[in-house]
């Protein structure tokens, strides 16, 4: 699936493309490359913000015109110029929105662990997907126990995960999605204290002050715009906001104001961003707890899965509109 040019405005299946192109089986003699051929990738919200042409330098490179779209992906080793890497050796990391990847660096690819799991928690709950959610919550909230958190698209990927790492933490939950069955989710599989569909709502900032009288002490940002702004009116002094994503910002041209932003003065907040790309290397650590939360039954995860490489333009784009429910995948191949 290549990037037709950079993209402005809403994302449409126009802008991206699948072509058809022969693989080479082998790896380049000399060359220290894996061939992959792909099981799983990703679709991931940050996908939009690559497409776009940065005129800063941004924190991770904009996709060129014409070239290949990037993504994460579980794959199976099927050639091998590396020492560490084997025929054979599943492998997840960045790869190509293709069938076949050759991966020129794959010292930056985790070989799968734990092959007691579906392979497809590689692409969620234990790969990128959930370390974003241990090391926002984790690391960058550090809550206590009894902690009043709010979580923004709560059903989805990460914010199903940070719902439970808080139950686990002894935290009180609320979780806000995009339809009563993501509501009804949050409540009954993922363990949220309570939830609300926020299309339905009519007064968001009356709907805060009665899931949290108290006021918030944590909120976990996946959506940015009118959340963010009606949240600064509903954190308690002192409360944390920990920026994950602003996935309602995507598609805009000009980012929509905060109209709220001085209650960061009045009422002390600390408001954080983090990049789960600066947490790669306590993988492993999380990997660990992470599958012991799973064997343990302290973590759930729902999975949205569809299939066929044709299919990952509109799936992309569906996470836009919340088409998907849970973690957003696509099947490219059997083994
Ligand atoms: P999700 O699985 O949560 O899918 C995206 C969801 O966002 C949709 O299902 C939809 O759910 C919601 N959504 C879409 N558009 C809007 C909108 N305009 N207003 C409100 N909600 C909207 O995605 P992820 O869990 O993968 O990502 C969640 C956030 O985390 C994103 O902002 C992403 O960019 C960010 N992220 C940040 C990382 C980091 O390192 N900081 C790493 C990975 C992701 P609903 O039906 O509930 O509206």
């Amino acid at each position: 699936v290549i990037l037709k040019g950079h993209v402005t405005g809403v994302l449409t299946e126009d802008d991206m493309e699948l072509v058809t192109a022969a693989v080479g089986i082998a790896v380049p003699a000399g060359s220290t490359a894996v061939l992959v051929k792909i099981l799983y990738l990703s679709v991931d919200p940050y996908m939009r913000i690559r497409m776009r042409n940065h005129l800063e330098p941004n924190y991770i490179p904009d996709f060129v015109p014409g070239e290949v779209m990037a993504t994460l992906g579980v794959s199976k080793v099927v050639a091998s110029g590396h020492p560490d890497f084997k025929t054979g050796d599943h492998v997840w990391g960045m790869m190509g929105c293709e069938e076949y990847t050759l991966v020129s660096h794959p010292e930056s690819l985790f070989k799968i662990n734990h092959p007691e799991f579906p392979l497809s928690y590689y692409i969620g709950v234990l790969g990128m997907t959930g370390l974003s959610a241990y090391a926002g919550f984790f690391d960058v909230a550090k809550p206590k126990k009894g902690d009043y958190v709010f979580v923004s698209a709560a059903s989805g990927a990460i914010g199903q995960l940070v719902g439970q790492l808080a139950k686990i933490k002894g935290c009180y939950v609320v979780g806000s999605a995009g339809s009563d069955e993501k509501v009804n989710l949050l409540k009954t599989k993922f363990g949220f204290d309570d939830a609300f569909n926020y299309k339905k709502e009519q007064d968001l900032n009356a709907t805060l002050k009665r899931c949290f009288p108290q006021g918030i002490d944590i909120y976990f940002e996946n959506v940015g715009g009118a959340m963010l702004d009606t949240v600064l009116l509903n954190m308690r002094i002192r409360g944390q906001i920990v920026a994950c994503g602003m996935i309602s910002q995507y598609n805009l041209e000009r980012p929509e104001g905060i109209r709220n932003l001085f209650s960061i003065v009045t009422k002390r907040i600390r408001m954080e961003g983090f990049i789960v790309l600066d947490y790669f290397g306590t993988y492993r650590k999380f990997e660990e707890e992470m599958a012991g939360y799973i064997k343990e039954g302290k973590i759930a995860c729902v999975e949205d899965v569809a299939e066929g490489i044709e299919n990952v333009p509109a799936e992309l784009i569906g996470l836009f509109s919340g088409s998907n429910v849970g973690k957003k995948l696509v099947i490219i191949a059997q083994e």
